[in-house]
């Protein structure tokens, strides 16, 4: 294996080393037709080329990260290749088999169905990159549908991923936004309305890009052998450090991916992130944040909300029912890899220690978020559940909220000779409609104000570092859902540009930006039900 040189010049001198399909094993057959693929991990498949592809918008930080200067980025070869017209040399193109609990109920084979990984690079630091294009022609795994992803859901996933990135979630990167020049047919909302759409094609970047899926299909179908080889390759290419597979290196394993699964949903809840499908299908291995379909961000306060018209029956992968589903689904995984197992008991244990680590994940974060030097268990618990129901009162903007909180002074003193009204002005902005603010509910509202600057008193917390403490974990800017539309719209109608200034906006998403207050600003009324900004549904 050869790292990449530190600049390069075009993309035949990346440096693969593809290890997925040297290790593991392919499907015999190579033509391109839709089937059930048993005893392999993959099938070999060439991206479909497409007629006019222009690059609207890639990361720099990602290129960088990969050894592609900005030059190259900008090339006519970036563009041949990134929309699947041109391999670089070394790509070894093909679509991963897996399968998936979609909804609850177990779906039998999906597979990559619109992606098509081109290999994996390594980077002059050594780190192994897997570059996958999505939305680049149909594989053996399309089912009915046709590997196409149009340029709405692009947008959305391309700009989703890096500002992901950009606040600190782990997630699935994404290098390029390419529109290809076809239409793809959508029916948007699954209601006889099928439009033409523009075509676009976004290549996802990740150290891997296996999911629950993986091992679940070969579980289903009893392929031991396969399983235990897929097993293996994960821990020796995505988790070196846990060291050779053996009995006790798989429970080890299966550890951490309950411990890094914990960490991600933390974070969601942290930004204020709802996935929107959290399928078995869509949970990486690594608790990547993968797959950017119908999710969504809160921005009044809603547990119970989900952005996912296709869920809003059940409501299964709403807000607040994130960890809970977490779990389920790695309760699914230790069902597919008992095979390699000897007894389940490690499995059930892990199993446990992830509602633990979530719990002090969760309560160690929304401390962060207060600006509290740690979780106190005999006064927190209670301020935290007060919290939750304080920002449910009335319509709070989340985001907003948290950073009002970071700007009030507090002074040691007689809280209760501060009156109400002053108490709730620095968090005025948060509150969508300001007649919901009745005397009981302001007088609510300052109650847990007082209780939460008491706290911080005790704490002898100063005002200056505990504002600087908050603002690095509460970010200024999020992806809110109608920025999203608003950049679609005017990218639909031929002008691109409000991606590009929302990706420079989302690369700082914790600074203040006098030049973008605009994208701070809570969501407007028309917003409110709006197609895209308030619901979204899986076509895509
Ligand atoms: P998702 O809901 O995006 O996680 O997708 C579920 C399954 O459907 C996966 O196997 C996808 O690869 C597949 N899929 C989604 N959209 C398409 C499409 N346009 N063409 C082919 N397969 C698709
Ligand atoms: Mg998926």
């Amino acid at each position: 294996m050869r790292a990449s040189r530190a600049t390069i010049t075009t993309l035949d001198e990346l440096s693969f080393d593809n290890r997925f399909v040297q290790s593991l094993p392919p499907d015999p057959e190579t033509k391109n037709f839709r089937r059930q693929v048993s005893k392999a991990c993959y099938s070999r498949v060439l991206p479909k080329p497409v007629s006019q592809p222009r690059l609207l918008a890639y990361s720099p930080e990602l290129a960088s990260e990969l050894g592609l200067s900005k030059s190259l980025c900008e090339s006519e070869d970036f563009r041949a290749v990134f929309s699947g017209n041109r391999l670089a040399l070394g790509m070894d193109p093909y679509a991963t088999c897996y399968g998936g609990h979609q909804f609850g109920n177990w779906a039998g084979q999906l597979g990559d169905g619109r992606a098509i990984n081109l290999g994996e690079i390594v980077n002059k630091k050594g780190d192994r990159w897997a570059l996958q294009l999505k939305g680049a022609g149909p594989t053996p795994y399309s089912r009915t549908a046709d590997g196409l992803a149009v340029l709405r859901s692009s947008v959305r996933e391309f700009l989703c991923s890096e500002a992901m990135y950009h606040l600190g979630v782990p997630t699935t990167r994404a290098l390029s936004l390419i529109t290809t020049g076809e239409s793809v047919v959508r029916d948007m909302f699954y209601d006889g309305h099928p439009k033409n759409e523009p075509g676009a094609i976004v290549c996802r970047v990740a150290p891997s890009f296996t999911r629950f899926g993986n091992f679940q299909i070969l579980s289903a179908r009893g392929e031991k052998e396969v399983l235990k080889q897929l097993i293996d390759y994960t821990i020796q290419t995505d988790f070196p450090h846990l060291g050779e597979p053996s009995k006790k290196v798989y429970i080890k394993w299966f550890n951490e991916v309950c411990q890094k699964t914990a960490e991600m949903i933390v974070h969601w809840m942290r930004v204020g992130f709802v996935h929107g499908v959290m399928n078995t299908d869509n949970m990486s291995i690594l608790g990547l944040t993968i797959d950017y379909g119908p999710y969504g961000w809160l921005e009044d306060y809603d547990p119970d909300w989900t952005p996912n018209t296709t869920d809003s029956g059940s409501r299964r992968y709403r807000f607040s029912h994130q960890p809970q589903i977490a779990q389920w689904n790695l309760f699914q995984l230790a069902n597919a890899i008992h095979p390699i197992f000897e007894n389940t008991d490690p499995l059930e244990e892990a199993l446990h220690a992830y509602a633990d680590f979530y719990q002090k994940g969760w309560h160690a974060m929304i401390a962060k978020k207060l600006g509290l030097k740690g979780f106190d268990p005999k006064t927190d618990e209670t301020l935290m559940a007060d919290l939750l129901t304080t920002l449910q009162l009335v319509e709070t903007d989340m985001a907003i909220f948290y950073r009002g909180l970071a700007k009030m002074d507090v002074q040691p003193g007689n809280l209760n000779d501060i009156p109400d009204d002053r108490l709730l002005d620095p968090l005025r902005d948060a509150y969508y409609m300001p007649e919901q603010l009745t005397e009981e509910k302001t007088t609510q509202i300052a109650n847990w104000l007082r209780q939460y600057q008491s706290r911080l008193c005790d704490e002898g917390s100063d005002n200056e570092s505990r504002r600087t403490r908050m603002n690095a974990v509460n970010p200024k800017y999020v992806f809110r859902n109608y920025l999203a539309q608003l950049a679609i719209d005017k990218a639909e109608a031929g002008d691109p540009s409000m991606i590009q200034s929302l990706l420079e906006c989302l690369r700082h998403p914790y600074d203040e930006q006098i030049d973008k207050e605009e994208y701070a600003k809570k969501r407007p009324d028309w917003a409110r039900t709006r197609a895209g900004c308030s619901m979204l549904s899986c076509s895509s």
